[in-house]
Protein backbone atom coordinates (compact mmCIF):
# COMPACT_ATOMS: atom_id res chain seq x y z
CA UNK A 1 0.00 0.00 0.00
CA UNK A 2 0.89 3.75 -0.55
CA UNK A 3 1.16 4.96 2.77
CA UNK A 4 1.67 8.55 4.33
CA UNK A 5 3.72 8.97 7.48
CA UNK A 6 2.69 12.25 9.64
CA UNK A 7 4.84 11.76 12.71
CA UNK A 8 7.55 14.81 13.87
CA UNK A 9 9.72 12.50 15.31
CA UNK A 10 12.26 12.17 12.86
CA UNK A 11 13.94 8.68 14.80
CA UNK A 12 10.47 7.23 15.27
CA UNK A 13 9.38 8.17 11.66
CA UNK A 14 12.19 6.32 10.03
CA UNK A 15 11.89 3.51 12.19
CA UNK A 16 8.03 3.53 11.20
CA UNK A 17 9.13 3.78 7.51
CA UNK A 18 11.63 0.94 7.64
CA UNK A 19 9.44 -1.31 8.91
CA UNK A 20 6.94 -0.59 6.79
CA UNK A 21 9.08 -0.80 3.86
CA UNK A 22 9.97 -4.42 5.43
CA UNK A 23 6.80 -5.29 5.18
CA UNK A 24 6.28 -4.46 1.30
CA UNK A 25 4.44 -1.04 1.32
CA UNK A 26 5.58 2.03 0.25
CA UNK A 27 5.47 4.78 2.69
CA UNK A 28 6.21 8.80 2.18
CA UNK A 29 7.26 10.47 5.50
CA UNK A 30 6.65 14.27 6.04
CA UNK A 31 6.92 15.67 9.59
CA UNK A 32 4.35 18.27 10.43
CA UNK A 33 0.71 18.49 9.30
CA UNK A 34 0.90 21.22 6.42
CA UNK A 35 3.42 19.10 4.51
CA UNK A 36 0.88 16.13 5.09
CA UNK A 37 -2.27 17.99 3.28
CA UNK A 38 0.25 19.44 0.42
CA UNK A 39 0.98 15.32 -0.03
CA UNK A 40 -2.37 14.31 0.61
CA UNK A 41 -3.78 16.89 -2.11
CA UNK A 42 -0.96 16.01 -4.57
CA UNK A 43 -1.26 12.46 -4.49
CA UNK A 44 -3.39 9.98 -3.40
CA UNK A 45 -2.15 7.33 -0.41
CA UNK A 46 -4.03 3.97 0.41
CA UNK A 47 -3.48 4.87 4.24
CA UNK A 48 -2.22 8.23 6.47
CA UNK A 49 -0.77 7.52 9.62
CA UNK A 50 -0.65 10.67 11.73
CA UNK A 51 0.68 11.58 14.70
CA UNK A 52 -1.81 13.11 17.23
CA UNK A 53 0.47 15.68 19.04
CA UNK A 54 2.48 17.62 15.86
CA UNK A 55 3.97 20.81 15.20
CA UNK A 56 1.69 23.46 13.98
CA UNK A 57 -1.63 22.20 13.09
CA UNK A 58 -2.11 18.86 15.15
CA UNK A 59 -2.66 15.65 14.02
CA UNK A 60 -6.96 16.25 14.64
CA UNK A 61 -6.58 19.26 12.39
CA UNK A 62 -5.28 17.28 9.96
CA UNK A 63 -7.66 14.40 10.25
CA UNK A 64 -10.59 17.21 10.21
CA UNK A 65 -9.31 18.96 6.88
CA UNK A 66 -8.20 15.54 5.21
CA UNK A 67 -12.21 14.24 5.92
CA UNK A 68 -13.38 17.40 4.35
CA UNK A 69 -11.24 17.19 0.71
CA UNK A 70 -10.83 13.22 0.62
CA UNK A 71 -13.43 11.41 2.24
CA UNK A 72 -12.55 8.11 1.79
CA UNK A 73 -8.61 8.23 2.80
CA UNK A 74 -7.91 5.62 5.39
CA UNK A 75 -6.61 7.25 8.96
CA UNK A 76 -4.49 5.08 11.50
CA UNK A 77 -3.79 8.36 14.54
CA UNK A 78 -0.95 7.88 16.94
CA UNK A 79 -2.09 9.07 20.18
CA UNK A 80 -0.37 9.62 23.65
CA UNK A 81 -0.50 6.63 25.69
CA UNK A 82 -4.04 6.39 27.87
CA UNK A 83 -5.31 9.40 26.14
CA UNK A 84 -8.74 7.65 25.89
CA UNK A 85 -9.99 11.40 24.98
CA UNK A 86 -7.62 11.72 22.19
CA UNK A 87 -8.47 8.43 20.93
CA UNK A 88 -12.64 8.74 20.92
CA UNK A 89 -11.74 12.42 19.43
CA UNK A 90 -10.12 10.61 16.39
CA UNK A 91 -12.61 8.08 16.14
CA UNK A 92 -15.56 10.76 16.30
CA UNK A 93 -13.75 12.60 12.98
CA UNK A 94 -13.67 9.81 11.62
CA UNK A 95 -10.17 7.66 12.04
CA UNK A 96 -10.31 4.24 10.78
CA UNK A 97 -8.17 2.98 14.00
CA UNK A 98 -5.89 4.40 16.37
CA UNK A 99 -2.59 3.18 18.34
CA UNK A 100 -1.69 4.50 21.33
CA UNK A 101 2.21 5.13 21.73
CA UNK A 102 4.66 3.97 22.84
CA UNK A 103 3.83 0.68 20.07
CA UNK A 104 5.94 -2.41 19.37
CA UNK A 105 6.28 -2.15 15.51
CA UNK A 106 4.73 -5.12 14.64
CA UNK A 107 1.70 -4.19 16.18
CA UNK A 108 1.73 -0.83 13.91
CA UNK A 109 2.23 -3.22 10.93
CA UNK A 110 -0.95 -5.86 11.93
CA UNK A 111 -2.80 -3.01 12.53
CA UNK A 112 -2.11 -1.60 9.03
CA UNK A 113 -2.20 -4.70 7.45
CA UNK A 114 -6.16 -4.83 8.65
CA UNK A 115 -6.85 -1.76 7.63
CA UNK A 116 -5.43 -2.92 4.22
CA UNK A 117 -7.75 -6.12 4.13
CA UNK A 118 -10.62 -4.08 5.22
CA UNK A 119 -9.85 -1.90 2.11
CA UNK A 120 -9.26 -4.62 0.03
CA UNK A 121 -12.62 -6.46 0.90
CA UNK A 122 -14.82 -3.40 0.28
CA UNK A 123 -14.12 0.54 -0.93
CA UNK A 124 -16.47 1.43 2.15
CA UNK A 125 -17.32 4.26 0.58
CA UNK A 126 -20.86 3.31 2.00
CA UNK A 127 -22.56 1.47 4.82
CA UNK A 128 -25.81 -0.46 3.86
CA UNK A 129 -28.37 -2.22 6.07
CA UNK A 130 -31.63 -3.11 4.64
CA UNK A 131 -32.59 0.03 2.65
CA UNK A 132 -30.13 2.46 5.00
CA UNK A 133 -27.72 3.80 3.74
CA UNK A 134 -24.62 5.96 5.29
CA UNK A 135 -22.56 7.57 2.71
CA UNK A 136 -19.07 7.89 4.05
CA UNK A 137 -17.87 10.49 1.70
CA UNK A 138 -20.46 13.13 2.21
CA UNK A 139 -21.91 11.65 5.88
CA UNK A 140 -25.53 12.11 4.50
CA UNK A 141 -27.91 9.28 5.04
CA UNK A 142 -30.70 7.97 3.25
CA UNK A 143 -33.63 5.28 3.32
CA UNK A 144 -35.24 4.25 0.36
CA UNK A 145 -34.69 7.96 -1.10
CA UNK A 146 -35.22 10.03 2.41
CA UNK A 147 -32.69 11.90 3.05
CA UNK A 148 -32.44 11.54 7.14
CA UNK A 149 -30.84 14.86 8.76
CA UNK A 150 -29.03 13.53 11.92
CA UNK A 151 -26.71 15.28 14.57
CA UNK A 152 -22.92 14.75 14.25
CA UNK A 153 -23.68 12.12 17.40
CA UNK A 154 -26.20 10.79 16.10
CA UNK A 155 -24.70 10.30 13.12
CA UNK A 156 -21.57 8.89 14.96
CA UNK A 157 -23.43 5.89 16.51
CA UNK A 158 -25.52 5.37 13.23
CA UNK A 159 -21.85 4.75 11.82
CA UNK A 160 -20.64 2.49 15.18
CA UNK A 161 -24.09 0.31 14.64
CA UNK A 162 -23.54 0.32 10.97
CA UNK A 163 -20.05 -0.87 9.97
CA UNK A 164 -20.76 -4.10 12.13
CA UNK A 165 -24.22 -4.75 11.34
CA UNK A 166 -25.87 -7.85 13.46
CA UNK A 167 -22.96 -7.14 16.44
CA UNK A 168 -24.40 -5.86 19.77
CA UNK A 169 -22.85 -3.25 21.53
CA UNK A 170 -23.74 -2.70 25.43
CA UNK A 171 -24.33 0.95 26.39
CA UNK A 172 -20.94 1.45 27.92
CA UNK A 173 -19.02 0.65 24.78
CA UNK A 174 -21.93 2.77 22.66
CA UNK A 175 -21.07 5.85 25.52
CA UNK A 176 -17.27 5.74 25.35
CA UNK A 177 -16.82 5.41 21.32
CA UNK A 178 -19.61 8.40 20.86
CA UNK A 179 -19.48 10.95 23.63
CA UNK A 180 -15.98 12.57 25.26
CA UNK A 181 -15.77 12.00 28.60
CA UNK A 182 -16.46 7.97 29.01
CA UNK A 183 -15.68 7.94 33.13
CA UNK A 184 -18.90 10.27 33.31
CA UNK A 185 -20.72 7.56 31.89
CA UNK A 186 -24.55 8.24 31.26
CA UNK A 187 -25.56 5.04 29.59
CA UNK A 188 -29.07 7.23 29.67
CA UNK A 189 -28.26 9.27 27.06
CA UNK A 190 -27.60 6.14 24.61
CA UNK A 191 -30.85 5.29 25.24
CA UNK A 192 -31.88 8.67 24.25
CA UNK A 193 -29.95 8.70 21.23
CA UNK A 194 -30.89 5.45 20.26
CA UNK A 195 -34.22 6.56 20.66
CA UNK A 196 -34.24 9.80 18.21
CA UNK A 197 -32.53 7.42 15.82
CA UNK A 198 -35.31 4.77 15.93
CA UNK A 199 -37.90 7.50 15.35
CA UNK A 200 -35.79 9.07 12.12
CA UNK A 201 -35.01 5.96 10.83
CA UNK A 202 -38.56 4.77 10.51
CA UNK A 203 -40.46 1.68 9.68
CA UNK A 204 -39.47 -0.80 9.65
CA UNK A 205 -36.99 -0.89 12.79
CA UNK A 206 -33.62 -1.80 12.07
CA UNK A 207 -32.14 -1.20 15.65
CA UNK A 208 -33.05 -3.89 18.35
CA UNK A 209 -32.59 -4.09 21.89
CA UNK A 210 -30.94 -6.93 22.95
CA UNK A 211 -32.45 -7.20 27.14
CA UNK A 212 -29.88 -6.53 29.39
CA UNK A 213 -26.85 -6.42 26.88
CA UNK A 214 -27.07 -3.88 24.34
CA UNK A 215 -28.32 -2.81 20.88
CA UNK A 216 -27.54 -4.49 17.28
CA UNK A 217 -28.53 -2.44 13.85
CA UNK A 218 -30.05 -5.56 11.58
CA UNK A 219 -32.47 -6.24 8.72
CA UNK A 220 -35.40 -7.57 10.35
CA UNK A 221 -35.99 -11.69 9.82
CA1 LIG B 1 4.63 13.97 18.11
Amino acid sequence: MRILVVEDEVRLARQIAAALTEAGHDPITVYDGESALDRALQSSFDLIIIDVGLPGIDGFEVLRRLRSQHGANRVLMLTARGEVKDRITGLQLGADDYLPKPFAMPELVARVRALGRRYAEEPMLSLHVADLVLDLVDHRVHRGGRLIELSTRELTLLKILMREPGRVFTRTELCERVWEHPHEYDTKLVEVFIGRLRKKIGDPPLIRTVRHVGYAIRESS
